[in-house]
């Protein structure tokens, strides 16, 4: 879900910059297709005037062209991917070029480090076509266009921008669509869906909302129309008017999801799930304003997508619950720990589109704190007044962090200038840390200490017996000194209990989980309590890298290699007793099999139990179930096939003060 058409990303693939002043008047393109879908083919005709200031665009390079009309001083030229179009000379006028694309054989293409993801699709019953395929003419910075797409009455169509027109005659179903705002690329879609409507007020205008559903969704449709509206109405009030006429929700065949300007593309599979109308649909919605109305300027950074996730993702979370708030801010913090170790850390400037897990964490998961931290830095309505004023003066403009900056700062006394260079510009996170000092002049001190000069606000809590008092500081030096004296009773102290800063988290932070185990480079295997050897069914069914069995191993072992310890269920209890295992006793009813992930003095150890009693085959079932599992800490499978799950509390760090 959540990826943005990779739009900007075209241009980076092309080695074009993106035009930064969209000053004076935009291209335009007139576009015509015609979907046969028995054949899959798509047969295009697009014209365009070509004039001293927009003089050259590009194309796919594979399409081969059957027509050229118009303009005959414009030179071609081939480049890796696409061929350009450009003007000769000072003259201008219209070029009309024909061809057709054979959308079956349009596999997953992608460019260079951008995730494999299917850019087009061609059947009798569905058809996509993504901009990344650069179909269409493309400049080098935003454009308008006018779509008509024809198709068999059966079939029908959708691209970005107002539906103006809707006809069927001779079997042929002909829609127009206006893309009048600015737009930078422009995806296809077709499908035999049932479409339902529904016309909201917008501050500014009248809006219309579409679902376009398979069969199976239908009953969805109400739902998505009323969710839709209510989350246009919530980014008006926090951002300013909606910029479209329009939005629709399309059922995609594909297993992705996509957001273009006024539409969203979601897998038909998943549309019925909560996750979907609760962080997708209100996210996907404010990419309208987010990257599809004030653009990206990708070669100083995607803020969009880390803007996007806090806005939508985290912010209806937290109006919904602080609690869960706090578990997706440390989840970012968790995300970033795993690809932290295993390298692959870029700045956020460097970020342009999420194409592995470790460019998410960056791109989604610490682009989104940055804007928290800044909200904390220049208060809630600093930051509101912020996020509208970026929209007034960005609207289908490019910008960046920079323009984000230079806008926040006009609603704060703080310098933001280190804020952003610490947290834009450079990789890696704090390490913090409490020391206790005896100073002569000042008494004694505690001392908020981080490896490095990096500008947050920092919340300290000092607890004592029956009481606890919150401080926040504005740390940006390596040591901050806290008289002691006023935290007299206090008795024990915590950093960002709460998650709210950038940083690297303590070790009895970061609780266990089975995925620790499945994603190990290398983990060693052995058997307490039973005969039972399920070595290679674990290799086989559960990770990633095969084990090290201990009893074989001749080699000294890594440090801190995790372990697997496979025992049986009948011993479960007495370690639970014995304390060595934490689990609900209620969950160990008609027990066959149990996985939990645990830490002995910073080992980690994850325990499986197994009935001794079963047969392979039912083990290794369990075995690759349990593999869809491994955001959890623990699992138990009963007789009954039944699992109980769970996660390991999260516990901060305390630093005893005396
Ligand atoms: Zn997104």
């Amino acid at each position: 879900m959540r990826a943005l058409t990779k739009v900007g990303f075209i241009w980076l693939l092309l080695g074009q910059a993106i035009k930064l002043s969209i000053a004076g008047t935009l291209p335009h393109i007139d576009i015509d297709v015609r979907y046969r879908e028995q054949t899959a083919l798509l047969e295009v005709s697009a014209s365009t005037k070509l004039t001293t200031e927009h003089g050259r665009f590009f194309l796919n390079k594979d399409i081969p062209i059957t027509r050229v009309d118009g303009l005959t001083n414009v030179k071609v030229t081939d480049g890796s991917n696409f061929r350009s179009f450009e003007l000769t000379d000072e003259s201008s006028g219209l070029i009309k070029l024909e061809y057709s694309i054979d959308l079956r054989n349009k596999k997953h293409s992608s460019g260079s480090g951008v995730a494999e993801q299917q850019n087009a699709l061609g059947s009798a019953d569905n058809a996509f076509l993504s901009a990344s395929e650069l179909w269409h003419p493309l400049f080098n910075g935003p454009f308008t266009a006018r779509v008509t797409i024809r198709c068999s009455r059966s079939l029908s169509s959708i691209a970005p921008g107002m539906l103006v027109s809707d006809t069927v005659s001779d079997d042929v179903r002909t829609r127009t669509f206006e893309l009048k705002q600015p737009t930078l690329a422009i995806d296809l879609m077709f499908g035999r869906w049932e479409v339902q409507h529904a016309r909201m007020s917008g501050k500014s205008r009248e809006i219309d909302l579409y679902t376009y559903f398979n069969e199976g969704n239908s009953s969805l449709a109400n739902e998505y129309l009323g969710l839709t509206e209510d989350y246009i109405l919530f980014y008006e009030n926090l951002i300013g008017d909606y910029p479209f006429n329009s939005f629709s929700v399309v059922a995609s065949p594909l297993p992705t999801g996509l957001g273009m300007p006024s539409l969203t593309y979601i897998s038909e599979r998943i549309l019925k799930y909560p996750f979907i109308k609760n962080r997708s649909l209100p996210h996907e919605i404010l990419h309208n304003w987010l990257g599809n109305g004030i653009f990206v300027d990708y070669q100083s950074g995607n803020w969009s997508e880390g803007l996007t996730t806090y806005l939508a993702d985290y912010m209806v979370t937290e109006l919904r619950s602080e609690p869960e708030a706090r578990e997706m801010r440390h989840g970012w913090l968790r995300n970033y720990g795993s690809i932290e170790a295993s390298g692959g850390e870029e700045t956020l400037s460097d970020f342009s589109s999420r194409y592995h897990t470790a460019s998410s964490a960056i791109g989604y998961g610490k682009s989104a704190m940055v804007f928290h931290m800044l909200r904390r830095i220049i208060g809630d309505e600093s930051f509101k007044s912020c996020i509208k004023e970026f929209w007034n003066r960005y609207q289908f403009e490019i910008a960046g962090f920079k323009e984000i900056k230079r806008t926040c700062q006009s609603f704060t006394e703080y310098d933001l200038s280190s804020f952003f260079k610490n947290w834009v510009e450079t990789k890696g996170a704090p390490r913090l840390n409490i020391e206790l000092r005896q100073n002569e002049n000042i008494g004694d001190t505690v001392d908020v200490t981080q490896d490095g000069e990096w500008t947050h606000p920092l919340d300290i809590v000092f607890e004592g017996r029956s009481e606890s008092e919150t401080t926040r500081l504005l740390v940006s030096e390596n040591r901050t000194a806290l008289p002691r004296k006023t935290v007299a009773n206090a008795e024990s102290i915590f950093v960002d209990p709460d998650f709210h800063s950038w940083r690297k988290l303590f070790p009895e932070e970061i609780p266990s989980t089975i995925r620790d185990f499945i994603a190990a480079k290398v983990t060693n295997y052995s058997q307490v309590d039973t005969r039972l050897n399920i070595e290679s069914s674990l290799n086989r069914y559960f990770l990633e890298n095969a084990t090290q069995s201990i009893t074989r191993e001749t080699k000294p072992l890594l440090d801190k290699t995790p372990s697997i310890k496979v025992i049986s269920t009948q011993s479960v209890e007495s370690l639970i007793e014995d304390g060595e295992i934490e689990l609900q006793l209620e969950a160990l009813h008609h027990l066959e099999f149990m996985m939990l992930a645990s830490k002995v003095d910073d080992n980690a150890i994850l325990y499986i139990a197994v009935d001794d009693n079963l047969g392979i085959e039912r083990i290794e079932a369990h075995i690759a179930r349990a593999r869809h599992y491994g955001k959890y800490s623990w699992l138990t499978i009963n007789s009954g096939g039944e699992i109980v799950k769970g996660k390991q509390k999260i516990s901060p760090h305390s630093f005893p003060i005396r």
